[in-house]
């Protein structure tokens, strides 16, 4: 069971789920200390809109700039 306001920390590129001390991303394995990382509620995640990856077509959250599938920079 999760709390649905619990506040998730995210990785700024892939927007998966961090923490607050990980520096590389252990999904998209970048360097989270260049960009400020996301917050939001638990609500919030699973709210949020998907869109297909542009390169393998797994449901990436349409804000993220990197596909937590197969990690590639979408354009
Ligand atoms: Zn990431
Ligand atoms: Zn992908």
């Amino acid at each position: 069971m999760s709390n649905p306001s619990e506040i998730l920390i995210l990785c700024p590129y892939c927007l998966s789920p961090i923490g607050e001390e990980i520096r590389f991303c252990p999904v998209c394995l970048q360097d989270t200390s260049r960009d400020a990382k996301v917050e939001m509620t638990q609500a919030e995640y699973a709210r949020q809109i998907k869109t297909a990856c542009y390169y393998c077509g797994k449901p990436i959250p349409h804000l993220a700039n990197t596909c937590a599938a197969c990690r590639q920079k979408q354009s």
